[in-house]
């Protein structure tokens, strides 16, 4: 199963729990548009490659498309289409008025020059300037991209269309129309929930240990925050591999060391171990923040944690969370645990809207209320469904799309009236 079936199989899911309309399930296990593209930039030593992108924008019943930009090796079309899908739901849950979009450039920014990642970021938004825009597809960082593609992509577009629209993309910095609080919004919004149901559930967050796999914006953030909150990290991974130590690691010492040397391995009194390694080790709450499938039919009996946070989309395949229900292992679902970064990316458009700009404080105020109140209404679905928390999440999602398409319409009876 790959990334895009396993997605529409969680949906599946739930719609069959929860006894969704026919016509609703169907219209949303579907994109609205899908956009491919052939990129051709110009490289350092004068040679040119021709890089294939995609947007994909799934659905725009709750507002405008939203979703971030990957640049990634193996970026394809499912990939995208499965990320796009997941963006609908995740701002149906926590209820932010936006749909959902998703893109996606095949290719590897590690061994790409600024220059040359300038070059595709501007040809990229040349070739998708028309679909998209501050009142109907906002793009984002998403793995491999960050605050500086923002600033370019946000720069050609507003060259593109002759006037300055920082609302067409956010996380971008702060100097040029970016929110407090955007750089650490989707760790800190899983650290929210992780929270409310820790002390839900009467755990104590002192003595919990944590491992955390990824160590870019997601999951770097997560080890920070929660190190701060009082949770023992003992386990850190990035790319290239795992860091252990099971009394605990500091993840400033380890931020300190990545940012000298590129790679965690090497880090004081920690042993090197493997990404598969890692997130089979023993621990009370494993925090997954890299990529997808990562948690699978093959390992997920080796999982040790009680608690799965999921701030990567997609990292937990349809077959393992069925396992891992059945053992009782809580796994917070990606839709929920890393909307904090979405949000805060709304909060950003209104910001850029308004031309008036937020403090920290009230940024981070306002993630806790949204976050808190998804988290209520997905432990409802999920206690109503006695099922797992993905499916209450994605019945959460549901119950606001279906009541959506409801009142709009699908689309599907005025055209029969066209063509009659
Ligand atoms: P990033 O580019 O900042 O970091 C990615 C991290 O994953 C890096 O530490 C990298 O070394 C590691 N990594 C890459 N390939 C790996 C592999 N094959 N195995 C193990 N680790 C690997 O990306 P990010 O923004 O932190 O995104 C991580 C995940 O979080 C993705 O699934 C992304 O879609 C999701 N996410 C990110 C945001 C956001 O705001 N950045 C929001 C929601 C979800």
């Amino acid at each position: 199963m790959n990334f895009y079936q396993n997605t529409i199989t969680n949906l599946n899911k739930a719609a069959q729990t929860m006894k969704l309309d026919a016509e609703t399930l169907a219209v949303l296990s579907h994109p609205q548009k899908t956009l491919m593209v052939s990129l051709p930039v110009r490289m350092d030593d004068g040679t040119l490659r021709v890089f294939e992108a995609y947007r994909v924008q799934h659905s725009e019943l709750r507002g405008p498309f939203k979703g971030g930009i990957r640049y990634y090796p193996t970026v394809d079309l499912d990939e995208v289409k499965a990320l796009a899908t997941e963006m609908t739901f995740k701002c149906s849950v926590v209820g932010i008025p936006y749909g959902g979009g998703k893109g996606g450039v095949c290719c590897n920014p590690k061994e790409m020059s600024p220059g040359e990642l300038e070059r595709l970021t501007r040809r990229y938004v040349q070739a998708i300037y028309q679909i998209i825009g501050p009142r109907h597809d906002i793009p984002a960082p998403d793995v491999y991209t960050n605050s500086q593609i923002m600033a370019w992509f946000m720069d050609e577009y507003s060259r593109l269309v002759n006037e300055y629209q920082p609302g067409v993309v956010t996380g971008k910095p702060i100097e040029v129309g970016g929110s407090l609080g955007r750089d650490t919004a989707t760790a800190q919004g899983g650290a929210y929930v992780l929270e409310s149901y820790m002390a839900k559930k009467g755990l104590e967050v002192a003595n919990t240990k944590v491992v955390v796999q990824g160590f870019g914006n997601a999951g770097r953030n997560a080890a920070l925050i929660l190190h701060k909150m009082g949770y023992t990290v003992v386990g850190l991974s990035d790319s290239k591999g795992g860091v252990y130590h099971a009394d605990g690691i500091d993840p400033n010492e380890a931020a300190e060391h990545k940012d000298k040397k590129g790679v965690l391995e090497g880090l004081a009194k920690t042993t090197h171990c493997t990404n598969e390694q890692l997130i089979e080790k023993e621990c009370d709450v494993l925090v997954l923040a890299a990529m997808e499938n990562q948690v699978n039919k093959t390992n997920a009996k080796h999982i040790k944690a009680k608690i799965i946070l999921e701030l990567a989309n997609g990292p937990t395949s349809a077959e393992a969370d069925d396992y891992l229900f059945k053992k009782g292992v809580e796994v917070i679902p990606d839709i929920l645990a890393n909307a904090g970064g979405v949000t805060v990316s709304y909060f950003e458009w209104l910001q850029n809207r308004e031309a008036y700009y937020w403090t920290l404080d009230e940024v981070q105020t306002k993630l806790n209320r949204v976050m808190l109140e998804a988290l209520e209404r997905v432990l409802h679905f999920q206690e109503k469904h006695h099922t797992s928390m993905r499916e209450g999440a994605y019945m959460s999602a549901f119950d606001r799309l279906e009541k959506a398409m409801k009142l709009r319409g699908s689309g599907a009876n005025l055209l029969c009236k066209v063509y009659k």
